[in-house]
């Protein structure tokens, strides 16, 4: 389950695109698109926040929140990249694999979210 709390302090992250590209090995990402599961349409870079580290050298992950202002809900972003090109995210809590360079993201998870979310958004 999506934790609320986990997805509101998250808002505070670098955009993603900061982050970008990301480069492991022989593999560059330079653009990843984030896509509203509700309505599809693709979140622009200042409403998709997160963090990214690299804990081990071969695998990089990403842990951020992506907002929908049309449906009003964060959607969890979660998401590794391997050095062997495949790019791991969450679906419905689990992890997926897929192969190549995915250029959408359609988590299932997402939490509807109230008041605090403009303010979520306005800064940065
Ligand atoms: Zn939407």
């Amino acid at each position: 389950m999506a934790d609320i709390k986990k997805l509101r302090a998250l808002c505070n992250s670098p955009k993603f695109s900061e982050s970008l590209p990301i480069t492991l090995g022989e593999n560059t990402w330079e653009e990843i698109v984030i896509t509203c599961r509700k309505c599809g349409r693709v979140l622009p870079d200042e409403d998709v926040r997160a963090n990214v580290s690299s804990l081990i050298p071969s695998v990089v992950s990403v842990e951020g929140v992506g907002a929908c202002r049309s449906c009003k809900i964060l959607i969890p972003v979660t998401i590794r990249f391997r050095i062997d090109g495949n790019t791991e995210y969450t679906q419905g809590g689990r992890w997926v694999k897929s192969l190549g360079v995915p250029i959408a993201f359609l988590p299932r998870i997402s939490a509807r979210i109230s008041a605090w979310f403009k303010k979520c958004l306005v800064q940065g």
